[in-house]
């Protein structure tokens, strides 16, 4: 049986796993990125990395980058974060001259959706929505199996959406931006003000007390744990947030009709407390009845291995291999 070897490029670590066409992992490895030393190093740990990993039934190289690579010609189209030099790289075609193999690129958030649609929370659904709550919201869109990449592959940026005409700067250069309302890092961030204004509900909160009384130390998590034990300090926060975030999901629902709408990344680990609050923002009007009706709202299963997983999925389709 054929298999493939699934690469995630990481400001840290380069992982690999060789996976097979039913998606099972026969192998892994990593090695650091060093992404100081320049994309043409980086190619080269790369390719020892996945000469390790392969095997005899090895067909092609599937993948997974920050920034904006070409899936048709796997050449870096955007500056990989961290990697001085990246920009207009021929990774693909680089990689293919040293081990041999045919290889495909594409965004890390594209590919974590087309994982999730393979073997996660989206198993086979017709049109994919992934919201990925980290930093900032990632956004991805899998139709029938496909990735959907807009005119330049510069789509799906569903972190930018505008939610408030007059609101916050945002550093793509917008105003007003979902992520800026509804990330994790954006949920903590109004924690930690809310609390540093202090006030007797702050300081009689669980929250209060999750951070050991210091404002500085509250995060997104901590407001999701506080708000599952029912604070109330604590769940106005998460309902501010959610409010924010169903606006955006709502929005993007209505352009595209999904059939599933995953929450990934690290808010979505909360489980119910913030897919619950969605979900009820959504069919008390924040999406059009029949459309909120028709689509699930799920969490990412895959978690760090989804976008290897789909890295898989995208160098079978390389391939040719149907799976
Ligand atoms: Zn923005």
């Amino acid at each position: 049986m054929p298999d493939v070897v699934a690469v995630d490029l990481g400001g840290t670590n380069i992982r690999a796993a060789r996976v097979d066409a039913a998606g099972k992992v026969l192998g892994r490895d990593k090695i650091s990125t060093l992404a100081e030393e320049g994309m043409g190093a980086v190619v080269k740990r790369m390719a020892d990395l996945v000469n390790r990993v392969r095997g005899p039934e090895t067909v092609a190289i599937g993948i997974g980058t920050p920034g904006t690579p070409d899936p048709d010609t796997g050449v870096m189209k955007s500056r990989a974060v961290n990697i001085p030099d990246s920009q207009g790289f021929p990774l693909c075609p680089e990689l293919k001259k040293i081990t041999g193999l045919t290889a495909g690129a594409d965004n890390d958030g594209n590919l974590a959706a087309l994982g999730e649609y393979w073997l996660g929370a989206a198993r086979g659904e017709h049109i994919v929505l992934l919201f990925t709550l980290g930093t900032g919201i990632g956004g991805a869109c899998v139709i029938d199996g496909l990735v959907y990449h807009g005119h330049s592959n510069l789509g799906t940026e569903f972190g930018h959406v505008t939610i408030d005409l007059n609101g916050r700067k945002c550093p793509c250069g917008c105003v007003g931006c979902l992520e800026q309302y509804a990330s994790a890092a954006a949920v903590g961030r109004d924690a930690r003000e809310a609390l540093a204004k202090g006030g007797k509900d702050a300081q009689a909160s669980l929250l209060w007390k999750l951070c050991s009384g210091d404002p500085q130390k509250a995060d997104a998590k901590m407001v999701c744990d506080a708000a599952r034990d029912g604070d109330a300090f604590a769940s106005r926060l998460l309902d501010t947030g959610c409010d924010y975030l169903a606006a955006g999901v709502g929005s993007l629902m209505n352009a595209f009709n999904p059939s599933c709408v995953i929450l990934g990344g690290g808010m979505a680990l909360a489980g119910d407390v913030v897919l619950g609050r969605v979900r009820k923002r959504l069919d008390a009007g924040r999406a059009y009845a029949p459309i909120a009706r028709d689509a699930k709202l799920v969490a990412a299963t895959l978690g760090d291995d989804a976008g290897l997983i789909g890295a898989a999925r995208f160098a079978f389709q390389k391939a040719g291999v149907r799976v």
